[in-house]
């Protein structure tokens, strides 16, 4: 895929982010300390103001180096979490996948990197909860990968409400944190959607 692609998708990401900030924080208010769209913004509007340092690499340091700027722009968990998924897909592939199983690979060296950060894994309440589903169904497509990848991160995310909190602040509410999406789980969709849009128009 040529970096067009890669620039695209980024300044799609960035500004999803933006406009959903409020939406990401009132989620976080519900079972977290209300941080959340307000750290997600901090981090994309760094990585928009390094897009042309980031843009300029090839696809793998790209995705290091805006990992990167997440790690050290976001204050709380969801940085490191998001860096490190970034970080490891880039390192995962030098170039950009060309192939939906290429794609699905690196994907999920990006998930074991939020998995290995996090201590945490599906059923937690947490990204993870939209990530696995959906680098699972995109590895397992065959036909309409976009599609899939879409519906399962929106499942994903729904069942996020019903699910008790283990891992991160939400944990610390118990069972009161039952009834609510996960904020973390909510922006994860937001970034594949984003993605999603632009490989759509692409094609
Ligand atoms: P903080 O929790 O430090 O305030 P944010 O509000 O930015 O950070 O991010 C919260 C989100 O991070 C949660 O909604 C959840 O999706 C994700 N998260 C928190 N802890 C973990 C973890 N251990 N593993 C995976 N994701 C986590
Ligand atoms: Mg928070």
């Amino acid at each position: 895929m040529p970096d067009e692609v890669l620039n695209a998708a980024i300044d799609l990401v960035c500004t999803r982010i933006s406009e959903h900030a409020d939406e990401l924080t009132k989620l976080d208010q519900a079972i977290g300390d209300g941080d959340h769209g307000i750290n997600m913004k901090r981090g994309f509007d760094a990585v928009r103001a390094n897009s042309e340092e980031i843009t300029a690499l090839p696809f793998g340091p790209a995705l290091q180096k805006l990992g990167m700027t997440l790690v050290m722009s976001v204050g709380g968990a969801s940085g490191p979490l998001y860096g490190s998924l970034f970080m490891a897909v880039g390192k995962a592939r030098a170039e950009m996948p060309d192939t939906v199983a290429a794609a699905a690979e690196a994907f999920l060296a990006g998930v074991d990197a939020v998995k290995a950060r996090g201590k945490s894994d599906v059923g937690a309440k947490t990204m993870l909860d939209v990530l696995v589903p959906a680098q699972q169904a995109l590895a397992a497509s065959d036909g309409d990968s976009i599609g899939v990848l879409r519906a399962a991160a929106d499942r994903g995310l729904a069942e996020t409400k019903d699910m008790r909190a283990t891992k991160g602040r939400a944990a610390f509410l118990g069972e009161r944190s039952i009834g609510h999406l996960d904020p973390g789980a909510r922006s994860s969709a937001l970034i594949l959607h984003a993605i999603c849009d632009v490989l759509e128009a692409r094609t």
